[in-house]
């Protein structure tokens, strides 16, 4: 047994679905965007693992780009602004985007960057997701490609955190009770 699995309870996605999971969105995405102008944007910091495992299946000309934005969680709802910690190298006008995300819950986040993308004159903007709480869901989203849909826990590994820890872990789980009251 590592160290890390010590801290987990159960796994959520294994390593091997996981792997499973980039092939078959992977196939997918080269289908679609076999004649488009792709960028593929990943949100950092949670997207780094699944965008590199993804984008290696994925068969047609890309680019990299890579954002880290907050959004401000209002008291009641969101307010629609984001904070940008670190922003795109280029202009992304007339561009099809794909946004590599791993986890859409509430959709705040990435409908912020969708507004700003979209004023930016993005020419498409689509979504992969490694994982998806539909429950959670606070502004109405579905994204176009999604890994697997999991019940209202939290989650980490594979880029996932828990105060910025267990994001090395090569697949999902749910950490124990303990852990939490340890912090
Ligand atoms: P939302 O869709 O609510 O704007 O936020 C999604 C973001 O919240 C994700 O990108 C991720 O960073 C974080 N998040 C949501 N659910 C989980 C979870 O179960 N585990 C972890 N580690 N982060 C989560
Ligand atoms: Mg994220
Ligand atoms: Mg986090």
């Amino acid at each position: 047994m590592k160290n890390l699995d010590q801290d987990i309870k159960s796994v959520v996605v294994s390593k091997e679905r996981i792997e499973e999971i980039c092939q078959t969105l992977g196939e997918r995405i080269t289908k679609d965007y076999r004649d488009k102008d792709l960028i593929c944007i990943g949100l950092l910091k949670g997207c780094s693992f699944f965008m590199t495992d993804l984008l290696k299946y994925v068969d047609t000309h890309l680019e990299i780009e890579y954002m880290d934005v907050s959004s401000y969680h209002g008291s009641t709802e969101s307010t629609g602004e984001v904070k940008i910690n670190l922003d795109l190298s280029r202009s992304i006008e007339g561009k099809d985007l794909l946004i590599v995300e791993d986890i859409v819950e509430t959709g705040t986040t990435l409908n912020s960057i969708i507004d700003l993308l979209t004023y930016r004159k993005a020419k498409s903007i689509e979504i992969v997701t490694l994982l998806d709480k539909p429950n959670r869901r606070k502004i109405p989203m579905t994204p176009k490609y999604i890994g697997e849909t999991i019940p209202d826990e939290f989650v980490v590994g594979y880029g996932l955190d828990y105060n910025e820890n267990y994001r090395n872990m090569d697949y999902i789980g749910l950490l124990k009770e303990e852990v939490y009251k340890k912090s």
